[in-house]
């Protein structure tokens, strides 16, 4: 290679450095030892330029000396004769923490005269660290202050594999008596099917999430009403890599929604069912009867003359009145029998698989239980009785309508016979 070549090439590879130095996205300054500059690239002046103000940046220890003081020390107990001073040094330049400016500082020595110093904006990634920090002390701030809640993962295969304060907390198990379990492991021992943590996983994986409702019980034995949420958990390139589960305790939800239940479906003063939903039970049952070619009885109930008890005793004897027909009627009626008030003093049974003789029986029993009974009220106590009328399912009563009627008119006809008697149809 002639000289002048060789120089050529020598230019070549400056300009080559020039131009990398130009564009690069990292700041680079050369300086001496005590900081005065005597070269930097674009970058470097757009990220030192707020620092430095109007007056440009001449020495890179005075621009930085607000907000990184300590430099000029690092470098003068350097003692080294080359090599680095610094790596990475975190440089605070906004210190506002939503939209804070942070730059990386590598100081390196190259000889004794000469500092090379580069600068990276870091910001975003100390944004994204903090954001990570955060998450993970509201998770961990979750994970052991709820005690409605528990957070936990599962396995490609449906068993636990990573535990946390909140399983303990909800549950009482510790980590060796759930991690390698499957979902049964939180089902009450009277509620455990075969076939639910299974179907459980086959519908969340089908789906990507589930949700299941039923009974579990922790490891005191408690049992509590729960909700239990799955859903597939996958890796970052979109790889199935098993489940996260959500095991809620909503006993009390479940209580409030038992108490609406009741308020809506039953009547106040005696318990008995309300007449808008025995009309849909009954309709149901009807239904359902027939299909199964099970018998079904009705039985009407009114109270007899029962305007001249609250004439007499007054309203309040009279309530107290309909609350005893009520509990006189159901001594004799088992739990899957129903009893509705359908208005005023007058009640109906639906007796289920209960055949006409039957019904007649169980009526002439409550008529008897009533009659006996006595109410005390304020002017002494009260006698009542009630007349009641029967009907079964047949071909000739054959949906809920004909039935309640038919009801209807065989108490009328125990009234018109002289009342305190059951009437069958006819
Ligand atoms: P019968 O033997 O023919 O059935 O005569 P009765 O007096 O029982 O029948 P009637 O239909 O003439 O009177 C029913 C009374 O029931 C009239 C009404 O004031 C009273 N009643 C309706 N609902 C209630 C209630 O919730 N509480 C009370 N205390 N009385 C009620
Ligand atoms: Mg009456
Ligand atoms: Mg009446």
């Amino acid at each position: 290679m002639t000289p002048a070549a060789a120089a050529g090439s020598l230019e070549e590879e400056h300009e080559a450095l020039l131009s990398f130095m130009y564009l690069s996205p990292i700041g680079i300054i050369r300086s001496s030892l005590t900081g005065e500059v005597d070269m930097l690239n674009p970058l470097s002046v757009q990220l030192l330029m707020p620092l430095a103000g109007l007056l440009g940046v001449t020495n890179i220890f005075e621009s930085l000396s607000h907000v990184a003081p300590e430099l000029r020390n690092l470098v003068s107990s350097f003692n080294g004769e080359r090599g680095p001073v610094c790596e990475g040094h975190r440089i605070v330049v906004t210190p506002d923490r939503e939209r804070s400016t942070v730059l990386s500082c590598n100081i390196l020595k190259i000889n004794e005269s000469t500092l090379m110093t580069t600068l990276t904006d870091i910001s975003r990634q100390v944004e994204a660290e903090r954001r990570a920090r955060q998450n993970e002390s509201w998770l961990a701030g979750i994970f052991t202050s709820v005690n409605d809640f528990a957070f936990f993962t599962l396995d490609a295969n449906g068993h636990v594999d990573s535990w946390n304060p909140s399983i303990e907390q909800m549950t009482g198990y510790a980590e060796t008596d759930v991690v390698g379990h499957s979902l049964d492991r939180f089902y009450a021992s009277d509620d455990i099917d075969a076939y639910r943590s299974p179907e459980h996983i086959a519908l969340t994986r089908e789906e990507g999430w589930h949700v299941q409702e039923c009974w579990c019980q922790g490891k005191d034995g408690r049992r509590y009403a729960a909700q239990i949420l799955v859903a597939v958990l996958r890796e970052d390139d979109g790889e199935f890599a098993g489940y996260s589960v959500v095991l809620r305790d909503v006993s009390e939800r479940k209580i409030s929604s038992d108490e609406l239940t009741r308020l809506l479906t039953t009547d106040h003063l005696t318990g008995a069912m309300n007449r808008a939903h025995f009309f849909k039970v009954a309709e149901k049952e009807v239904a359902r009867s027939k299909r199964l070619g099970k018998p079904l009885s009705f039985v009407m109930i009114d109270a007899d003359h029962f305007k001249k008890i609250n004439d007499t005793a007054g309203h309040q004897a009279g309530d107290k009145v309909l609350e005893r027909i009520v509990a006189e009627a159901r001594r004799s009626l088992r739990s899957i029998d129903v009893i509705a008030r359908l208005g005023g003093e007058e009640f109906c049974l639906m007796l289920r698989g209960t055949p006409a003789d039957a019904a007649a029986l169980i009526a002439e029993g409550i008529r008897a239980n009533i009659e006996a009974s006595r109410i005390d009220t304020a002017v002494g106590e009260q006698a009542v009785t009630v007349s009641l009328g029967c009907a079964s399912l047949s071909h000739a009563l054959a949906s809920m309508h004909d039935l309640l009627a038919a009801a209807d008119k065989s108490l009328y006809a125990a009234k018109a016979a002289g009342r305190n008697r059951v009437a069958g149809q006819s």
